[in-house]
């Protein structure tokens, strides 16, 4: 089916707004099912993925074949792509230290580190041509009748009228769509901003990942193509803009003091430091995923810490759940708007959400506490956990995206 035009009126089976990774990858998914689909993006698509700053993503093994099936991993590939083999645990003062290994996961990787700009290239170049790009172009209104919904846009030539039968909101975490249909969210701010940059180290990285547990929150080192670490350094809102305004020279020294003796044994310092960008750090859930004739995904449905790297890994399997649920109603010749459609999507994301941002917020909590009980309890826990394999192979799988394979494309 295509898209049908009507001088500013669009009409098709399935819009979707933000083409994001989540609504470009349901995009790719939904077109090839033989819907009808318009994707409404704020960005120019031609620019956006190179204007994105060098922000990397973990991939999870769920979401390494997720891009697999949707025929982009060669191409992420050929872009760049690190695999990590190990995990460095520690925390400045504890004498504790945690490694985990692939090999107890019984895995080649425990993870994948690519850049966001490199998988939303091979998307976009992927996307098949029936799909209807609108960028740079921002949703404005939307209005649900009993057979779909009415969604006002404002593009380059002015305003236009789209009507879908089923509307995805993949706009991110202030969700436009999420506020139009009256779903409320719950969360916090956590007050605290990620600084991502990549750093060249002195020693190589042999693809071994490190995170410190440093009072403000974690400092991370995902190892990168080249020979390069992506930076994920938590920082206070003050100590965050300080940072920001120090010359390269004076930030690398900075690092190294943050990153402590422990860290340093095995990084060796730094040559070289790429561009920063600062990210804001939220924790938000949407209280239904989904409205009358409208469905969230990724970071409009969830936001969580980035501690664990488990955004991107949720928001795929929001996709692959939503994708299963519209392809047996294409099917079984059912309206993909249906309530029962909806309901068959939000039931099966409700209890992965709630796990993955329980043990993410969880894990967050534990580190970030500063009563002496709970410091005590983590020095126990990270000593204790080198020599427990039972709750070290519980951790890895689920740090690596193992534990939820089933729900995985
Ligand atoms: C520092 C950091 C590190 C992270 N590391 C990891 C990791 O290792 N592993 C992992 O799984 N996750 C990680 N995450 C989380 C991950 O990046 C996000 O979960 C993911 O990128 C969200 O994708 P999305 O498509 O849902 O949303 P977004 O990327 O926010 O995309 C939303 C899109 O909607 C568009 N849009 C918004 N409003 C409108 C509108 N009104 N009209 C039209 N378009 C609109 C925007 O332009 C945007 O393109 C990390 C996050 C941060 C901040």
């Amino acid at each position: 089916m295509s898209v049908k035009h009507n001088n500013n009126q669009l009409k098709c089976d399935l819009a979707i707004v933000g083409g994001g990774l989540a609504g470009a990858a349901l995009a790719m998914t939904a077109s090839r099912m033989g819907l009808s689909v318009a994707m409404i993006e704020a960005h120019g698509i031609d620019t956006f993925p190179s204007s994105l700053p060098e922000r990397v993503i973990a991939l999870s093994h769920g979401s390494h074949r997720h891009l697999e099936q949707l025929g982009v991993w060669q191409d992420v590939v050929r872009a760049g792509v690190a695999p990590i083999r190990k995990v460095h645990v520690c925390e400045p003062g504890n004498r504790g230290e945690v490694g985990m290994h692939h090999g107890e996961a019984d895995v080649e990787a425990l993870g994948y580190v690519v850049q966001n700009a490199h998988i939303l290239s091979a998307m976009y170049k992927a996307m098949p041509e029936d799909v209807q790009v609108l960028a740079p172009a921002q949703l404005r209104t939307l209005a649900v009748d009993v057979d779909g919904v009415r969604v006002g846009v404002r593009d380059v030539d002015g305003e236009r009228n789209l009507y879908a039968r089923l509307l995805v909101g993949a706009d991110g975490t202030m969700s436009l769509v999420r506020r139009l249909c009256g779903i409320g969210s719950r969360g916090w701010d956590h007050n605290r901003f990620g600084l991502v940059a990549s750093v060249t180290p002195k020693i190589a990285h042999h693809d071994v990942a490190h995170e410190c547990f440093r009072p403000d929150g974690p400092l991370a080192f995902l190892p990168l193509d080249a020979g390069r670490y992506s930076l994920v350094w938590t920082l206070a809102p003050r100590e965050a803009s300080r940072i920001m305004a120090l010359d390269d020279a004076c930030f690398m020294q900075a690092l190294e003091d943050a990153a402590g003796q422990g860290m340093q044994a095995h990084l060796g310092g730094f040559v070289e430091a790429g561009p920063r960008a600062l990210f804001p750090f939220e924790y938000r859930v949407a209280e239904h995923f989904t409205a009358p004739r409208v469905a969230l995904i990724g970071n409009a449905a969830h936001t969580m810490h980035p501690v664990a790297g488990q955004g991107l890994n949720l928001g795929l399997r929001d996709v692959a759940d939503l994708s299963a649920a519209l392809r047996s109603a294409v099917q079984g010749g059912r309206d993909i708007g249906a309530p029962v459609v909806l309901e068959e999507y939000a039931q099966k994301r409700c209890v992965d959400t709630a796990s993955v941002t329980a043990f993410t917020e969880g894990l967050n909590a534990i580190f970030c506490a500063d009563l002496l009980p709970v410091k005590l309890a983590r020095g126990l826990g990270m000593a204790g956990m080198d020599r427990l394999p039972a709750l070290r192979k519980w951790l890895l799988k689920r740090a690596a995206g193992l534990a939820q394979q089933g729900g995985a494309a």
